[in-house]
Order: C-alpha cells, then sequence, then structure tokens
C-alpha cells in the first residue's frame, strides 16, 4: 500500500523512532514480534472473538435520515460510540492486552488525557486480570473526575503527573520512564496512532476493523464498497485512522480530518496541528507539531480534553503533507452547535470530540455524495461541558 509504514517505521518523511537508548530494547521487542503475533490465526481468534462478544461488534452503519435532508446528502454514522465504554478506543486496547499477554508481560502502563483511553486500558486490565497503572496530569485529573473514579472501580492505581504543564503530554513522557524502569514484565498501551514505531501502524491495524466493517456495510446498502467521504475528528488520529485505513489507496474517497481550532486558529489557543505545526519531534516520532520559534511544544486547547494534543500521527501528517488527505478545523462553539445539532436531528449525543467532525458539512462540495462520518463516542462523559455551555 502505497501509504502503509515503510520498513523503517515511516510514512512519506513522518513517524521512525526517536527514543532515549534506554528504550532501544523495549521498542525492538515490539518491532520484532509484533506482526507474526497478530497475524496468527490463534491471535485473531481472541482478538475477533472479544471485538464481537466483550466490545459489541460490528458496530451498526446508520443511515442518519434528518441529518441527511438537512445537508442534501446521504450521510451515513459508524457507531463507535456504542462500543463498550463509549468509543472507540476500546478496539486498540484490546488488541494490545493481547499482544502483552503474548509477548509474557503481566503489568500494564498507559498515559491518559481526559481518562478515555485510562479507562479502556482499566477495562482490558480487569478483563485479563492485569496489573494496571495508568499516568494522568494533575490539572487532567482535577478536571475529570468521573473518569478517575472509573478506573478506580476497575482496580487501576492511577498516578498523578505535576511535571510541565501536568497534562496529557506530560502523562505520556512519565508513562513512557515507567516502561524504561520496568522493561522485563510491562508493556505499554499507547492511545493513539503517536508514539514511535511501530505503535502508530500498530494501532491502526487494531482500528482498521471498523473500516473493515465499513466494506461490507456500504456493500449491502449503496452496492459498492466505498464512500464518496469520510469525516472523521483528529486528536492524535486513531478513530480516523481506522475508518481511513482500508480506503488509503483508493482515491475515489476523499478523506477528511477534523481538528480543534479552539478558540480560533490565531487565538494561540487551539490544536489545530496541520494549520499550525511544523515538523518537529514528539513522543518518539517525527510529525507535525505546534511549537515556538525555539522549538519548545506549545500548550494545545480545545474545548473537548481528547483532541487537546500538541501533535498528530504520523500517518496524518503524510496525508496531509502528500495531499492525500483534507484537514479542516473547528473552533469550540461550532463544535458544540453540531453537537446539538446532531442530538435534535437523530436523537444521539456525541463525544465533544465528535462533534466535531459534524461541523464541517456546510464547506465541502457533498451535495447527493455518499458520506460516512466516524461518530467515534458517546456524550456521556461530557454533560457536564454541554451543560457549561448551556445554549439547547
Ligand atoms: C480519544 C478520543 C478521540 C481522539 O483520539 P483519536 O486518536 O484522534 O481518535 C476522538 N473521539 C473520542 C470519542 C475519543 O474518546
Amino acid at each position: 500500500m502505497k501509504y502503509d509504514v515503510n520498513k523503517t517505521g515511516y510514512y512519506g518523511k513522518f513517524g521512525g523512532s526517536y527514543i532515549p537508548e534506554m528504550l532501544y530494547s523495549n521498542i525492538e521487542e515490539l518491532n520484532k514480534n509484533y506482526l507474526s503475533i497478530i497475524n496468527t490465526k490463534s491471535f485473531n481468534k481472541n482478538f475477533n472473538y472479544l471485538l464481537k462478544h466483550y466490545v459489541g461488534r460490528p458496530t451498526p452503519l446508520y443511515f442518519a435520515k434528518r441529518l441527511s435532508k438537512k445537508y442534501g446528502s446521504k450521510i451515513y454514522l459508524k457507531r463507535e460510540d456504542l462500543c463498550h465504554t463509549g468509543a472507540h478506543k476500546i478496539n486498540n486496547t484490546v488488541g494490545q492486552i493481547l499482544l502483552a499477554k503474548e509477548l509474557k508481560k503481566s503489568k500494564i502502563v498507559a498515559e491518559t488525557g481526559a481518562g478515555q483511553h485510562g479507562v479502556a486500558t482499566a477495562t482490558v486490565c480487569s478483563l485479563m486480570g492485569m496489573d494496571c497503572i495508568i499516568y494522568m496530569g494533575e490539572v487532567d485529573i482535577s478536571r475529570q473526575r468521573p473518569n478517575v473514579e472509573r478506573m478506580k472501580i476497575l482496580g487501576a492505581e492511577v498516578r498523578s503527573v505535576t511535571s510541565g504543564s501536568k497534562t496529557l503530554k506530560d502523562a505520556t513522557n512519565e508513562a513512557m520512564r515507567h516502561w524504561i524502569n520496568n522493561p522485563n514484565d510491562t508493556h505499554y498501551i499507547i492511545g493513539s496512532v503517536v508514539g514511535p514505531h511501530p505503535y502508530p501502524d500498530m494501532v491502526a491495524r487494531f482500528q482498521s476493523v471498523i473500516s473493515e466493517e465499513l466494506l461490507l456495510q456500504l456493500k449491502e446498502v449503496e452496492g459498492r464498497e466505498y464512500p464518496d467521504y469520510i469525516l472523521a475528528c483528529v486528536g492524535g488520529g486513531s478513530n480516523a485512522a481506522g475508518i481511513y485505513y482500508h480506503y488509503l489507496d483508493n482515491l475515489k474517497v476523499n478523506l477528511v480530518g477534523i481538528e480543534a481550532a479552539g478558540l480560533g486558529i490565531e487565538s494561540k489557543k487551539s490544536a489545530a496541528t496541520t494549520q499550525l505545526g511544523k515538523e518537529g519531534v514528539l513522543h518518539g516520532s517525527k510529525t507535525l507539531l505546534m511549537q515556538d520559534e525555539n522549538g519548545q511544544v506549545t500548550e494545545p486547547y480545545s474545548i473537548s480534553a481528547g483532541l487537546d494534543y500538541p501533535g498528530i500521527g504520523p500517518l496524518h501528517a503524510h496525508l496531509y503533507d502528500s495531499k492525500r488527505g483534507q484537514y479542516l478545523s473547528v473552533e469550540d462553539n461550532d463544535a458544540m452547535k453540531a453537537g446539538i445539532e446532531l442530538s435534535r436531528l437523530e436523537g444521539i449525543i456525541p463525544a465533544i470530540e465528535t462533534a466535531h467532525a459534524f461541523a464541517v458539512f456546510d464547506r465541502l462540495n457533498i451535495k447527493d455524495k455518499v458520506v460516512v462520518v466516524n461518530l467515534s463516542g458517546r456524550g456521556d462523559k461530557d454533560l457536564e461541558t454541554y451543560i457549561k455551555w448551556g445554549k439547547y
């Protein structure tokens, strides 16, 4: 595949493995084994079993009739919001925990921002009876209380990170440090298509179950496997990578990623990485990155904690750079309005991350076209934010 990662872990000029020497042996072990493990019959049997009976897959492809009418096109929603724990993230954590078992690891470490990945990780750890340590910034702990308690109920230990800006970026640093210090018994479950190779490729493969299902589901309802447009919100880019995956080489499909513009691109309070980012290295891979003139990573902002990341996965940096993908950004207010619109027209309250993807129909040439939006997660976790915003 043209947009596939190459042997050295690059998508075009992005990706690779920029890691401290202390991490070499961990990454090398993973790199040597991940493909041979995840391609075995027994792995796939276990993975598919859990996706079906535990996660609740295949997720429906729902034709959004009233939304379609409003925008004069055929809009389908891929219902990842119906997955166990409320979002697509569980697809990846189920895959990685099975991999960790095969690698004979007994402990799991992970980072989390909003807590969604932390919850998905804590969930599969209890499922498998493995120890679970989650690093989370002090700031995020105080603003994402329900998810912190969820992780604790599930039996995970949540460690507060007080370095730097005390948010996701710092939690990721600490989780990596923990892994360096515990290489033998611990596997690190990263939450998006970011990090050193092979993480971006591995996470994309686990999430690619989304586009694999979509091929069949579209064939059934539209008589052809592909849509004209695929829309997905992009934080690190895992739900987008998962729904793009089997369409990357089909140039008839317009791939659209939607980033968070926060209070506005020019406001210095946003997370619109493709528009504002420059090439740089973060968390082990070369990618597009929001940084100041000295190369210091700048603090991202979005009303949705899940899009609040200063970088973007290297696959997306490459899709943007090569123009295979189109990347738009949406401000807080417009995302919130789109979330309310979906609630009113279809009876589905989306996660605020997801709501961003519903705010760009007017900016695309989608009249009479077949459009699929990845409905990455449900809005239960965001009720407080909806209430605070208030305009409904
Ligand atoms: C975490 C999250 C995202 C952002 O992560 P990606 O890796 O970009 O998919 C988007 N939507 C929901 C519901 C999330 O929980």
